[in-house]
């Protein structure tokens, strides 16, 4: 008998709004920013998700909220890891601490993202320090053996970050999360500040470790050129929901939900000769005031008249997730 294999993250209906307050005095709560809403998906060890999207639609503080960099609003966050269950969205922070060594991230500036007065071997060996892990000439030689791993040199770690390159400060912040031998890491626009090609050396670096280090990326970025490299499957969100999820390939072989198809249509081509047919117009709707229905409704060229007045379920399809009332299985 096989048995189904367990996702190493499962996130539950994960929501995280944001609470706005009138100016004055009193200072009474007058709306929310719904900022993610009611993400769901599985994630096995070793594979990658993409998440995608326009700049606010939620992927960034979906990636915070399942690592508790924020507390979600509501919605479970369940990590399988080392055969336990750790359920990271209710857990008190001292339960938490020791579990943030299995879970990284790795940031989109890497100029900004590392402290300018450390040196490289104490940024790397800062989260070692803070958990205990090691000290003296073992943490030294494990900022060592990182660094090269990283692609860097050990003698590197007396330098500070000014004197490297965009790629190689990326590098840094590469070792430092993985100095903790996480299982699960965050990859937030981790390429998207890098020239082309420093991105693909360091999408390679990154995909050689994942192999090597058996680890699981949920890849966050707006480039959906990046993602189909490194991604096995894509998670479009729009306003804080999922819209479409699937197998990569499928995706982008057969796009089904508009928004996808209008996303992928804005990719730009390598032959200069073909011409691009931008499919996606309009403002990306607001968060903190969000169209009735489908929240995608205004600026979706196949809107039927029940678009505007319910929000679509994301229902399974095969191996996709789709939510939109023309997939829809009632309609
Ligand atoms: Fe377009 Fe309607 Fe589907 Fe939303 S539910 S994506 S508005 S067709």
């Amino acid at each position: 008998m096989t048995s189904t294999p367990q996702p190493l993250l499962s996130v539950q209906d994960l929501c995280k709004f944001f609470p706005i307050f009138s100016k004055g005095f009193f200072q009474r709560k007058a709306g929310v920013v719904k900022a993610v809403n009611e993400v769901s998906f599985d994630l096995f060890p070793g594979e990658t998700l993409g998440l995608v999207g326009e700049s606010g639609c939620g992927k960034t503080t979906t990636g915070r909220a399942i690592l508790r960099a924020i507390d979600p609003t509501s919605g479970k966050v369940l990590f399988h890891d080392q055969g336990q269950t750790h359920e990271l969205s209710g857990l008190p922070t001292p339960e938490l601490k020791p579990l943030r060594t299995r879970m990284q991230m790795i940031f989109q500036d890497p100029f900004s993202s590392l402290n300018p007065r450390m040196t490289v071997g104490d940024i790397v060996g800062e989260p070692l320090k803070i958990h205990r892990l090691a000290k003296g000439t073992e943490l030294r030689d494990r900022v060592a053996a990182m660094l090269e791993r990283v692609g860097l040199r050990p003698e590197h770690a007396i330098r500070y970050p000014h004197a490297f390159s965009g790629g190689q400060r990326q590098r840094i912040g590469i070792a430092r999360a993985l100095v903790m031998n996480p299982a699960l890491i965050v990859a937030d626009e981790a390429v998207s500040a890098l020239d082309v090609s420093v991105q693909a050396q360091v999408i390679n670096l990154l995909e050689d470790l994942q192999e090597e280090f058996h680890l699981t990326y949920i890849f966050i970025a707006h480039d959906l050129s990046v993602v189909k490299h490194i991604c096995d499957h894509i998670a479009v969100m729009y306003a804080g929901r999922i819209v479409e999820l699937a197998p990569t390939d499928e995706l982008f072989s057969a796009p089904k939900h508009p928004y996808t198809r209008a996303l992928l249509s804005c990719v730009p081509h390598p032959d200069p000769d073909i011409k691009m047919n931008f499919d996606l117009h309009g403002e990306v709707a607001d968060p903190a005031n969000l169209p009735s229905g489908c929240s995608f409704h205004p600026r979706c060229s196949e809107c039927i008249e029940r678009c505007s007045q319910d929000v679509p379920d994301l229902t399974t399809r095969d191996e996709r997730l789709l939510a939109c009332h023309l997939i829809d299985p009632d309609q």
